[in-house]
């Protein structure tokens, strides 16, 4: 571009029909443009705005009182890039937020760093940038930096996107995986699976007679509601992938106790299941972007799964088992038919790139 265009001038991007080329990652006139007629354009804010090499931001508080900070990043890889519900772009902020809030904290700040591909459609990176924007500003956490480096064609996939995420944590709150106890409720927040078979279908090219869409979600707000109540929290986390099934095994590992669902309990919609069947999948073992899981003493339990219902996010939570005494720390199943297996770890990898 630089050779079509007089110095002091630049044409604008065309963002209809252009496409990512090498100058676009090489630190010139060319990477400006891109960001900021495409990524500050949109995703743009006062620290983003600060223009230099990182983000000042203020000391982190919780309602006024110092807090510790909570970071967590994500790398995401989702192929196909757009599918039914959502996108690699809100999916990369919904995930990131999900995992600092499932600590219990309140997400404040995110980063996103990108790899593009030479040759991706310009539109298409900014339906993206879009998507990831409105997320942003739906969960009321703002990108504040990030990075943006291209590969040649062939060298990637269109494009990755990596966020990372900081939120603050107020004093005294420690929600973990090593907090589950026997006795304990574990409850979901709504039908499993939806993700990872919205995205399977997709790849497959099934269509069903009622479309199944990603449930991709920021759970910053619902979770907000629950910890309101101050009822007691032990665990939260978000079951993504491996999906219920290999979230409950590591909770039972790090808490050291055994898990007891209840399989008439958890939520499964008739789709997913059938398309489940229909893809050899189990949908414990699937993938979730905007469902949380849940283990609170018994007490606490009505009270938590109100605040998740009165959510447009938990309407449909429930308790799905318990938390019980089990040496091998196994997550075990009472079948619908009365049976009892045992619901093990994921083994190999039943779903690339679902994330
Ligand atoms: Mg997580």
């Amino acid at each position: 571009m630089s050779g079509t265009v007089k110095r002091g001038y630049v044409r604008p991007l065309d963002m209809k029909h252009g496409r990512v080329d090498l100058t676009h990652g090489s630190g010139g006139r060319a990477m400006v443009q891109l960001i900021a007629e495409l990524f500050a354009r949109h995703l743009g804010n006062e620290y983003l705005g600060q223009g230099n090499d990182g983000a000042v931001l203020p000391a982190p508080t919780f309602d006024g009182v110092p807090g510790q900070l909570v970071m967590s990043t994500d790398c995401h890889v989702v192929t196909p890039l757009f599918f039914a519900g959502g996108d690699i772009g809100c999916l990369s902020v919904h995930g990131t937020i999900n995992d600092v809030a499932v600590m219990g904290a309140r997400p404040l700040y995110l980063a996103a760093g990108f790899i593009l591909e030479e040759g991706f459609p310009l539109a298409d990176l900014e339906r993206i940038v879009i998507s990831m924007a409105n997320a942003a500003r739906e969960a009321g956490v703002p990108v504040v930096t990030g990075d943006t480096k291209v590969v040649e064609q062939g060298k990637g996939d269109g494009v990755y996107i990596t966020t990372t995420g900081v939120g603050v944590l107020p004093p005294g709150r420690a929600i973990g995986g090593a907090g589950a106890q026997p006795g304990d409720a574990i409850l979901v927040s709504g039908s499993l699976g939806d993700h990872g078979v919205a995205i399977m279908s997709q790849r497959e090219n099934l269509s069903f007679d009622a479309p199944i869409k990603s449930d991709t979600a920021a759970l910053n707000g619902m979770i907000a509601d629950m910890l309101a109540t101050a009822a007691d929290i032990h665990v939260m986390r978000d079951p993504t992938r491996g999906g219920l099934a290999t979230t409950l095994n590591e909770i039972a590992g790090q808490s050291g106790v055994g898990m007891l669902l209840r399989e008439k309990d958890i939520p499964i919609k008739p789709v997913v299941n059938a398309a489940c069947e229909f893809l050899g999948l189990d949908p414990l073992y699937v993938a979730n972007e905007g469902k949380l899981i849940c283990i609170c003493p018994a007490a606490a339990a009505p009270e938590l799964l109100a605040a998740m219902r009165a959510h447009p996010l938990g309407r449909d939570a429930v308790q799905i088992g318990e938390v019980i005494t089990d040496e091998h720390h196994f997550v075990q199943l009472l079948t619908a038919f009365g049976g009892k297996r045992i619901v093990d770890w994921l083994t190999g990898d039943q779903l690339p790139r679902i994330c």
